[in-house]
């Protein structure tokens, strides 16, 4: 059986509501022995520590999404912050990051709310999870502002250059379902380049269902075809895949230590 953690999943999001439960217990019975639970509004950071309250095999996270970085006011920063602290079950801080994708005018109070999440991170010890889209520079960027600092590039896009700039600052690089896709050609000579102790797995469900499964809302369970993907493309078998991507999750996550 299959042994793989889920280090990006949206498990709060509306999409579950009505199967929620079938979902996780379907997880479980795939293999997939922990998942992360991630939160982008304050509001989904109160959903996913229920959660993991509820399940033993889910980690909550704490972050507010660049997507709501214009409308996020300072008392949200305050309340986010207050939750870090009495929280002790959350494992990382995000996600948060640049998204240009979406639009260049809010760039200033993105690069604000990731540099306040950054800082978050490293006064309580926890790891980043950053989510980025055509926004490499900015974010590398910042992060050489903080050496220390540590964390995931979740929904690993880019190309082998930047996976080697992602790595070499310290960072791990996390490869959702878009890597089985026909077109993701780039992506998977990033896979290539990443040294394998550095390598996450993710969902990022209910989106970015993997090849076989597009159009579907994702979930955890589909993880086993990315896995699948990492293992064809390095020539790995899929069991070595799964046992060193846990236990690099397990790492930064520091799960189950
Ligand atoms: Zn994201
Ligand atoms: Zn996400």
């Amino acid at each position: 059986m299959a042994n793989i953690i889920d280090t990006h999943s949206h498990l709060a999001d509306p999409k579950f509501d009505n199967d929620r439960h079938d979902v996780i217990r379907r997880a479980q019975e795939d293999g997939i022995v922990a998942m992360i639970a991630v939160a982008d509004t304050l509001r989904s950071i109160d959903d996913v520590v229920d959660l993991a309250r509820q399940y033993d095999v889910i980690y909550p996270t704490a972050g507010i999404h660049c997507h709501y970085a214009e409308s996020t006011l300072d008392s949200d920063i305050e309340q986010l912050k207050n939750i870090l602290h009495r929280t002790s079950d959350i494992v990382a801080v995000g996600e948060t990051g640049i998204d240009l994708f979406y639009g260049k005018d809010t760039l200033v109070r993105q690069t604000q709310l990731f540099e306040t999440h950054v800082k978050l991170s490293l006064e309580f010890g926890l790891p980043l999870v950053i989510h980025c889209r055509d926004a490499e520079q900015y974010i590398l960027d910042i992060l050489s502002r903080y050496p220390d600092a540590t964390g995931v590039f979740h929904c690993f896009s880019g190309n082998d250059i930047f996976c080697r700039q992602v790595v070499d600052i310290g960072f791990y690089v996390s490869f959702s379902g878009i890597v089985t896709f026909k077109n993701a050609e780039q992506i998977r000579k990033a896979v290539l380049s990443a040294p394998v102790d550095k390598i996450l797995v993710e969902t990022d469900c209910p989106y970015l269902a993997p090849q076989g499964y597009r159009g579907n809302r994702n979930e955890p369970s589909y993880i086993l075809k990315t896995v699948e993907c990492i293992a064809e493309t390095l020539q790995l078998p899929f069991e070595d895949v799964a046992r060193k991507t846990t236990e690099n999750a397990r790492i930064l996550f520091g799960i189950g230590r």
